[in-house]
């Protein structure tokens, strides 16, 4: 890479077209929102579509597996349904995953058909696939010696051979029968052979049978970034969007450029960072020029914080107020991640480049890491108390701004007013507007709406932001095991905050359990449920500690609330009633209930448990701030 690139962002280098590619190939490759081809392809495919043998040291992520599957689909005989290409692969997951690329590329040849043979899977529906007859067969080396014994494969007609990961096959043991296939192959048989390393044994391989081949090789040239700060966040494909956005709500950045594997990606990611808030805009070959020069000027002049754009979109883009670079998709090469990341770091200031890797991707991670001669640190995912605490101090910092800059005098005068009228605090007031004005972006955000995305993958986070998770008891319950108490006065939440017991006149018989009343009021109350105390279940009734000072309109709101099939008719508790002791049976199976009875009335009212309503239907909320705001400043 050089600094000297052009800044204007024209898109250089060869491009799919130019290759030479069949035009149903090129068809399926502009579906899919190819820019331009990586380097390995570039390099391979004129190789692979003159006929000549190929020796590669490339690896996963590359792009390599396009590298040789569309130059040799470009040359396939539609008309013959014995094997022409045969694909060797370590494992039996790189198998599906070649042959799901293959059915990809070769969406628009008529009669394709791929076939996927690997060990541990049904050999009888393998042995029905190739007597049907498949052009493109992908297989792990001792699968498909078991059907080249049992003559089921006739490899008579083969026209190319892919070794692919060809030191996986040999650290795997599978060199010899590799070998044994090889050997089966017609002598007219086009080879090619892709490794990440080319050790002894691999060289020796291609020194027999791969004769004079064409080596190319994705250089790994070292070079030094400095000023750039370099981490990585190992994440699963499908979280990166929300991972991206976490990221982009706790860094402060100036400009930033994230770079993405194809146009479609441009587009998509602009969007929806667009539509959560951020001012972005795609960067992609299918723009002009013109468009592409506009863009990067509304860069410059602030008029836009964040591109989303291709490698090739983004060649020699040179914006100082660029503090940052995601990689959202990793780079084809390590030249292509130095590249990337000197679009930050510029004019001698810092820079901050941020590398998402999903689990195939360590590899070119550790690769890139030598490349750079740079350590590259691992990160975590932005908790949720950071997303929450960077929303607070930047709402508190618009709404200085806002105090000291406009005239707001005649809203003080709404307020007072309005505050008489209906009997409500000037606090209470403001708070219900700070609510109203960050309703699309709660200060507080729920942590299982953040949370939940990121519950799957073990590399993604930290245990850190787990821990935050509430306890399983604050959570609202589907399960029907019996509850006698939620045992809630552990809350630390609930410490220094006035209790009222309140009767609810829904109880066991009702089919009930404690966490639909949790669900119940926390939902109808806008309660937080660790603000929630002591709920005790009894036959015909429960009781529930709630914070004091629940405003009588809400009480009488929530009169209208269903738990189960019944209004919850909530009242406080009489002091002096004396309580029979809490049921200890479960709840009734659903089966028991006549049939005739009806789970709820249309009364308009809401219900929560019971059958059919489980209580976990979206429902409006009601404000309790006065209650929360109280809860919390006692509970400090
Ligand atoms: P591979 O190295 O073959 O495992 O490919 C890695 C990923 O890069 C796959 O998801 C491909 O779909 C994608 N890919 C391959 N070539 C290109 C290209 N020229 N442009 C954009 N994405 C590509």
């Amino acid at each position: 890479m050089s600094d000297t690139e052009n800044t204007t962002a024209e898109p250089a280098g060869p491009n799919f077209a130019s290759l030479g590619l069949a035009d149903p190939v090129l068809r399926a490759v502009s579906d899919l929102g190819y820019e331009s081809p990586s380097p390995i392809q570039a390099q391979s495919i004129p190789v692979l579509l003159g006929g000549r043998n190929l020796l590669g040291t490339a690896q996963t992520g590359t792009g390599k597996t396009a590298a040789f599957a569309l130059p040799l689909l470009s040359q396939l005989d539609e008309k013959q349904r014995s094997p022409q290409i045969l694909v060797l692969t370590p494992t039996r997951e790189l198998a599906i995953q070649v042959a799901e690329a293959f059915q990809t590329y070769a969406r628009y040849l008529k009669q394709f058909h791929v076939l996927p043979i690997y060990g541990g899977s049904d050999i009888r529906s393998q042995l029905k696939g190739l007597q049907r007859g498949a052009q493109v067969v992908v297989g792990t080396p001792g699968r498909v010696l078991d059907h080249l014994r049992r003559n089921s494969l006739d490899l008579r007609q083969l026209r190319a051979l892919v070794l692919d990961e060809a030191d996986e096959m040999l650290r795997m043991g599978f060199i010899d029968d590799v070998e044994t296939i090889l050997a089966k192959t017609p002598d007219s048989c086009q080879r090619a052979l892709f490794s990440a390393t080319m050790p002894t044994a691999i060289k020796r391989v291609a020194n027999t049978y791969l004769g004079d081949a064409e080596q190319i090789s994705i250089a790994a040239k070292t070079r030094t970034v400095e000023r750039i700060s370099q981490s990585y966040l190992g994440i699963k494909h499908h979280h990166k969007m929300d991972a991206l956005t976490r990221i982009l709500e706790v860094e402060e950045f100036d400009g930033m450029i994230i770079f993405v594997r194809t146009k479609s990606a441009t587009t998509d990611i602009a969007d929806k960072l667009e539509a959560r808030g951020f001012s972005a805009a795609a960067l992609n070959g299918d723009l002009t020029q013109a468009l592409r020069e506009k863009t990067i000027d509304k860069l410059k002049r602030n008029q836009l914080d964040i591109i989303v754009a291709t490698d090739v979109a983004a060649r020699g883009l040179d914006v100082e107020r660029i503090s940052h670079v995601i990689n959202y998709d990793i780079p084809y090469d390590n030249e292509s991640y130095v590249h990337r990341i000197g679009r930050t770091g510029r004019a001698g200031r810092e820079g901050k480049a941020i590398l998402f890797v999903t689990p195939k991707e360590q590899r070119m991670l550790r690769s890139i890491e030598k490349s750079t001669r740079q350590p590259i640190t691992p990160m975590n995912l932005p908790t949720n108390a950071e997303v929450s605490g960077q929303r607070v101090e930047q709402f508190s910092r618009q709404l200085l701004k806002v105090i000291s800059g406009e005239e707001t005098a005649p809203f003080l005068n709404f307020l007072t007013q309005f505050s008489q009228d209906n009997e409500i605090s000037i606090e209470d007031a403001a708070a219900a507007l700070v609510w109203m004005a960050q309703k699309d972006r709660p200060l507080f955000p729920r942590q299982e709406a953040l949370e939940s995305n990121f519950s799957s993958g073990k590399p993604e986070r930290s245990d850190k932001p787990r821990r935050e998770r509430p306890q399983r008891e604050d959570r609202p319950r589907r399960d029907d095991r019996p509850q006698r108490d939620s045992k809630r006065e552990t809350k630390p939440a609930l410490a220094g905050v006035d209790m009222v017991t309140y009767r609810l006149e829904v109880g066991h018989n009702d089919q009930i359990t404690p966490s639909n009343i949790v669900g119940a009021i926390a939902n109808e109350a806008d309660i937080e449920s660790q603000y929630i105390g002591h709920i005790k279940l009894y036959d015909e009734f429960s009781t529930v500690e709630l914070p004091a000072g629940m405003p009588d309109a809400l009480l009488q709101h929530l009169q209208k609330v269903r738990v189960g099939a019944k209004l919850m008719r909530i009242s406080p508790l009489d002091k002096n009633a004396t309580l029979p002791a809490a049921s200890e049976r479960p709840p009734r199976s659903p089966s028991k209930r006549p049939a005739n009875k009806p789970h709820a009335k249309n009364t308009g009212a809401r219900g929560y448990g019971g059958k059919p309503d489980d209580g976990n239907r979206p429902v409006k909320k009601k404000k309790y701030g006065k209650l929360k705001a109280q809860a919390s400043k006692k509970g400090e």
